[in-house]
């Protein structure tokens, strides 16, 4: 994919007081909703009026992101301001995601609108949907995109306090805390610039980490106990959460978020697997260390995508379904889990 030139964005937000609609993946992370705020601010102080709107509600831990209280979720009460925004605005940014499948149902919405779209992301194989692209498949998070962005465009002075803890966010979780492998010495280099420019990096750290509710706590504590299972053989860990669980330890929109990370932590595990029944069908998250490429599992059998350590899919079959065909499909892969 050919991205857009410096001077491409320039002109296209050359004109002042322009109707800008930023919108993100369904439940939308750190990621997804940092960057969205982060880019909201800045292009609201270069003088457009600009709203996020995200297809879904998002984690209570994300409650304290400068301007989240102003972001519209869709949901059946604000449909119907959320279309006449989008069809009124000039320019659509889609942020944190590569295919318009993972808007939900925002995408009709998205799709009728004569707006531009512009498309700023990191997922791999990006769908060809936008008239403006800026996509680094290589990028640790978009929020390191967006960094980019503002400085490419001749404003790191624009970046308030604010923005820079949106931003830090974003690259945060995404690099599991500058952990994985696409924790660049750039990356390094963009946060040191960011706690410069005044983002409290141990306040961000505690208001997403130590931020848990008891019951979030005792349903990770369950899960380890009761609900995790190791596949010494296929060197795989995975836990199977169902409604009646969840409901349990009253779990809230991204309390299971990480919890997969566990299962991958174990010694010799390379394949860690999260299902979760939801209303709609069993949500999946699959990691992995190495070379074991969980993007192309989740493509090939469970309607997903993602990064090649970390990604995500769906089936529409029940939990034990699923887990059945997840097990079913392990001795096809016993060889490439078994490599060091
Ligand atoms: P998570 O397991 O945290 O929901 O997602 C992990 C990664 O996989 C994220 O980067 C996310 O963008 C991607 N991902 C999650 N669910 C899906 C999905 O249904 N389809 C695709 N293509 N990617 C997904
Ligand atoms: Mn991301």
């Amino acid at each position: 994919m050919q991205n857009s030139s410096v001077e491409d964005f320039k002109n296209l937000l050359e004109a002042k007081g322009q109707q800008i609609v930023i919108t993100t993946h369904y439940k939308p992370d750190a990621d997804a909703l940092g960057s969205s705020l982060a880019l909201a601010e800045y292009l609201q102080s270069k003088g457009h009026n600009v709203t996020v709107i995200t297809p879904s509600d998002y984690p209570r831990f994300l409650n304290w992101l400068h301007g989240q209280e102003k972001v519209i979720a869709l949901n059946e009460n604000t449909v119907e301001e959320i279309k006449l925004i989008v069809n009124q605005a000039d320019i659509v940014f889609c942020l944190d995601f590569s295919a318009l499948s993972r808007i939900n149902d925002l995408e009709e919405i998205v799709k009728k609108s004569s707006a531009k779209k512009v498309l700023i992301d990191h997922h791999l194989n990006p769908d060809h949907f936008a008239d403006y692209n800026f996509h680094f498949q290589t990028a640790a998070a978009t929020a390191e995109i967006i960094y980019n962005f503002i400085c490419m465009l001749g404003d790191r002075s624009l970046i308030t306090k604010d923005i820079a803890e949106s931003i830090y966010a974003g690259i945060m979780t995404d690099t599991g805390s500058f952990r994985f492998p696409s924790t660049s010495s750039q990356i390094h280099i963009i946060i040191a610039d960011l706690i410069a420019l005044g983002a409290d990096n141990s306040k961000v750290h505690r208001l997403i980490y130590d931020n848990n509710s008891e019951l979030r706590l005792r349903f990770i504590g369950f899960a380890l106990s009761e609900k995790l299972n190791v596949l010494k053989e296929y060197n795989v860990a995975y836990f199977a959460i169902n409604a009646e669980e969840l409901k349990k330890y009253d779990s809230q929109t991204g309390d299971t978020e990480g919890v997969v990370n566990y299962a991958l932590s174990i010694e010799g595990v390379r394949f860690a697997v999260m299902m979760v029944e939801r209303e709609d069908g069993v949500k999946i998250s699959f990691r992995s260390t190495g070379d074991f490429a969980v993007n192309e599992f989740a493509a090939l059998h469970f309607e997903g995508g993602g990064h090649k350590n970390a990604s995500g899919g769906k089936s529409k079959i029940n939990l034990k379904e699923t887990e059945a065909k997840f097990l079913h499909l392990l001795p096809l892969y016993k060889e490439q889990l078994n490599l060091i």
